[in-house]
């Protein structure tokens, strides 16, 4: 179940959780703002994890094979 991850820059506040779960993936840069280094640098679970730690849900996953939106979840937004 690949999934693919991105950041939404303008709801991301540069609170670094996701860095600090996931450093290898994200990476805050010069203007404080998460921004994905390494899509496949973790596993789906740990990328979910993050994803899930975001307080402004600015983390968005896709499955890569059915196409359909993992997070934030579908019923949230
Ligand atoms: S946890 Fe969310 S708000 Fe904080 S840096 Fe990561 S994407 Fe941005």
């Amino acid at each position: 179940m690949p999934y693919k991850v991105t950041v939404d820059r303008d709801r991301c506040r540069g609170f670094a959780c996701c860095t600090r779960i996931e450093p290898k993936v994200f990476q805050l840069d010069e203007e404080g703002k998460s921004t994905v280094v390494a899509p496949q640098g973790a596993s789906d679970r740990m990328l979910l994890l993050a994803a899930e730690e975001c307080p402004t849900e600015a983390i968005n996953i896709v499955d890569e094979e059915s196409g359909k939106r993992v997070w934030p979840r579908p019923q949230w937004v």
